[in-house]
Parts: structure tokens; sequence; C-alpha cells
């Protein structure tokens, strides 16, 4: 017996917006607990939310991002239930008609192939507190400051297979959400979080079925992993003729098991109704063909069009637009030098791998797109070897500005000046008679041990500044 995983994904987008949802505090990430709370945050009577635009506009610049159909009409519900860390007694939500409805979203597949996604809804909600546990030892304090936080959760189909599907997904939301510049992304601060439904069945069913459903798991990694160790608990209770649980899980990375949270709640549960406080969104063509057209270049279309107009192979294309500034970087880098090859290999090559060994991205870095333009047009045009350009790489990499004087100062310049080449060659040819005519009268094998001997000589002549494609070149012709 096989069994296949179904998976369907919830993400909980944090909206880039300045103030709240409902209220006009600051959304800022690590302030002092509570200093960023008002009285609406914390649920005193007589205070009423004012719906923040902002969040409505990134929500719709994210449906058309995917493709999906805006409602045109969406509406604020309430869902009930208690906890310390929401003061109210409900969160404020999209339930009926949320604001983003179908839609499919194409994710690249490391193997080059797309994998359509469908996207069934997403909606505009609040964020809760967060309790923290032992701030004063054995007793649980409340912080508000995300409180009301905008949040948008996108919600999939059961359309996933494998854990591969599921991080490459992750993978291009991640990319997508930051190059419409609605979400910082950044898992670790929760700014985008994930749960996973997942369930069982044979190879060739068509009924799903029971799922479980595993709350935030902050990292690739884990995702990997979680799924791999709840697949494996369902496949037991199945196979030994029990029944899974419906209920939500947490994955406890230390442990490498899941654990039950909570029985599921289905939706009656939290008597979800209107509330009364807050309008309908209406949303008119006008505005949604205004947002559509300051959208900007999306990851996907960005891939094929550095595959296809700038000859890149797939593979380096998918790499370089992971993210919008490595993106742009390269696109600056290419058009400067006119050579998209070159600069594809050195942001994939030196650039990444001085990045990696300083552990920082690359708009923390203090290299400049001109500059590396700069290198790779003095490499193009013979000025400097491979091994020289590795040299004037380091310098701008430790911030300094300008390749002519980086060249200049480090006595760098490779001498491709036909007549000095000339001279050399010909010193050469007259001061080893017997190798000249050793290689006169030897077969092609040979005569390239011999040219070998003579670039070598050369080099070591200029100092290592010889061209030695030029010196090859011109020794070919003179011994000939
Ligand atoms: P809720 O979590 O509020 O009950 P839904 O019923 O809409 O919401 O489902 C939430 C997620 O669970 C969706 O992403 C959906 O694709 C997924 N899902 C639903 N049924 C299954 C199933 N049998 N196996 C795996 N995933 C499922
Ligand atoms: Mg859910």
């Amino acid at each position: 017996m096989r069994w296949e995983k179904v998976m369907g994904l919830e993400v909980h987008l944090q909206l880039a917006t300045q103030s709240k949802i409902f209220s006009s505090s600051s959304t800022v990430f690590g302030a002092e607990p509570n200093s960023h709370t008002n009285p609406l945050d914390m649920a005193l009577p007589g205070t009423l939310p004012v719906l923040n635009h902002e969040a409505v506009t990134k929500a719709i610049v994210f449906g058309l991002g995917v493709g999906a159909e805006i409602g045109k009409v969406s509406r604020f519900d309430r869902k009930n239930y208690f906890y310390p860390d929401l003061p109210k007694g409900y969160q404020i939500s999209q339930f009926f008609e949320p604001i983003v409805k179908e839609g499919v979203f194409d994710v690249p597949m490391p193997d080059g192939s797309i994998f359509p996604v469908r996207i069934l809804r997403a909606h505009l909600e609040e964020d809760a507190g967060k309790s923290v546990h032992d701030a004063i030892p054995g007793q649980t304090a409340i912080d508000l400051n995300r409180a009301g936080t905008p949040l948008l959760e996108v919600v999939t189909e059961p359309d996933f297979r494998t854990a591969d599907q599921v991080v490459a997904y992750l993978k291009a939301l991640h990319a997508l959400v930051t190059y419409l510049g609605i979400s910082d992304g950044n898992m670790a601060e929760g700014s985008m979080r994930c749960d996973v439904n997942l369930s069982l069945r044979l190879e060739g069913e068509q009924e799903y079925g029971t799922r479980t459903e595993l709350k935030n798991i902050n990292s690739f990694r884990f995702i990997e992993r979680a799924i791999y160790v709840e697949a494996e608990r369902q496949q037991d209770i199945l196979e030994s003729g029990r029944a899974v649980t419906q209920e939500t899980r947490l994955f406890d990375p230390d442990a490498d098991e899941t654990r039950s949270m909570r029985s599921k709640e289905v939706a009656n549960d939290y008597r979800y109704f209107p509330d009364p406080d807050l309008l309908p969104v209406v949303i008119d063509d006008e505005t949604i063909e205004r947002i559509r057209a300051e959208l900007p270049e999306l990851p996907t279309t960005k891939r094929a069009r550095f595959a296809e107009q700038l000859g890149l192979s797939q593979y380096d294309a998918s790499l370089l637009t992971q993210d919008r500034p490595t993106a742009e970087f390269f696109e600056a880098v290419a058009t400067k030098c006119n050579n998209p090859k070159s600069a594809a290999n050195w942001l994939l090559g030196d650039v990444s791998a001085s990045l990696n060994k300083a552990g920082i991205q690359l708009t923390e870095s203090k290299l400049v797109a001109v500059e590396l333009a700069d290198l790779i047009l003095r490499i193009d045009d013979g000025t400097l070897s491979s091994k020289m350009a590795k040299t004037v790489f380091d310098a701008l990499w430790d911030g300094e500005t300008n390749v002519d004087q980086i060249i200049e100062k480090n006595g760098l310049k490779q001498v491709s000046d036909t007549g000095a080449l000339e001279s050399i060659v010909s010193d050469l040819i007259a001061a080893n008679p017997a190798q000249v005519e050793q290689y006169r009268a030897a077969d092609e094998g040979k005569q390239k041990k011999l040219i070998g001997f003579f670039v070598g000589q050369a080099m070591k002549a200029s100092k290592g500044q010889a061209n030695p494609q030029m010196l090859n070149q011109l020794l070919k012709e003179k011994l000939g």
C-alpha cells in the first residue's frame, strides 16, 4: 500500500503598513511591551475601529499579483473566541466575503517546471496580542503591541502532494510579496507564518482523508521535517486500523514530533457574524485598474525575461530572481557592462560566495552595481586577467569605488599592447634558439607544450602582466 499526502496551506502575511488595521498605533517590531497600544488595541469600551486603507490596497495588490479575482464588496466578520491575548473576545476577520477570491498561482519548481496552485481565498484580519510566559517567574504577561497588526491570510486548495511542492510554493510566495512590497516576509519575526493541513489517502483514491493542521512552522527546514514526521504518525494510525483525529497540532523540532494542541474548532464554534462597527469594503473597477497599472514586474515575468532577452539559463534566471534586490542589482550590472552572462557568473559566483562567507545580504554589502560592471568591462577589453580581476573585486568588496584607480594603484594593467608584446616575443626567440628549432620540428602535441614554455617565459619577462591570449597568438605566428 502506498500512501499519498494531501496538503493545503494557510499562510498569514503581515502587511507592511505603518499603522494597525483598525487603529493608528505603530506596527514596528520589537518595541517595549505594550508601548504600541491605544484604547482600541486594548479593547476599552466605547472605542470604534477605523479601517486602514493601506491594508486594503495591499490586499488588492496581492490579489492581482496571484491573478485572483478581487471581491468588489467584502465585509468584516467577528470570529468569537476567548483567549487572554484577545481582549475583545473576538477577532475581526473576513469569513463570508473575503477581499481576494479564487486564483491560480504558478509556482516555479527547481527542475524548471511550473506547479499551478489554486488559491481559494485571501482575507484581511487583525492579529492577536502575545502571551509572554514566565516574564515574571510563574506568571504570564500579555503584550498587545501586535494586537491589530494587519494580516492577509492566504488559503490554498489541498493541491500539494510533496514537501518539495510546499517549500517551492512558500519560496515563490515570499518572492512575490517582497517584490510587490506588501510584506517584508520575515519568517523569524513572524511576518510570514504557515499552517500546513495534512491528510493521507491511498494512492489512486479520490476522497480526502481526515486532516490535521500543523501550526506556525517558521522555517523552510522545519516545514519539511514537520510534514515528514506528521505523515509518518498518520500512516501508523491508519495502518493499525484506527482513525486520525481532526485537530490542531504543534511541531516540536527538539523532540522531532508533533503534539496535539487542541481539537479542531469548526466554523460554528466561532459564531461568525458581520461586524456591525465596520462598513462593507466597496472597491470599484477604476481603483482596481489604477492599482494594476502600478504593479511592479513580477518574479515569474522577470525570470522569463532574463532567460529570453538576456540569454541566461532557466536555472540562473530563477536564482537571480529569488529576491528583488538581487534581480535589480544583476540587471543594473548587466545593462551597464552589456554582458549579462558574465554579470550572472559574478553574482552567482564570487559575490554569492563572499555574501555567504560574511553572512550578509546583498543590500548590506558595500558592493556597488556600476563598479562591478566597470570591472567586467575591464576584463572584456583585455585590461584585466581573471586573476587580476579577483584582486580588483576584493577591493570593491571592501568598499573601494573606482575600478580604474584600483587598477592604477595596484599596477594591475595587463599588457595588451601589440608593440610591447612583440618585443618580448622577439627577445625570447633570439634567446632560445634550441627551443625554437625543437618547436619547428615537433608534432602538434609537442608544439603545445613548447608554446607553454614560451608563454611562461614571456609572463616572467612581463612580471605577469602580459595578456596570455595575445601572447599565445603572437608566439604561434612568430614560431610557425
Ligand atoms: P479551516 O482551517 O478554517 O477549517 P478550511 O476547511 O477552508 O478551513 O481548510 C483549510 C485548509 O485545509 C485549506 O488550505 C484546505 O485546502 C486544506 N484542507 C481541507 N481539507 C483537507 C484535507 N482533507 N487534507 C488536507 N488539507 C485539507
Ligand atoms: Mg484554519
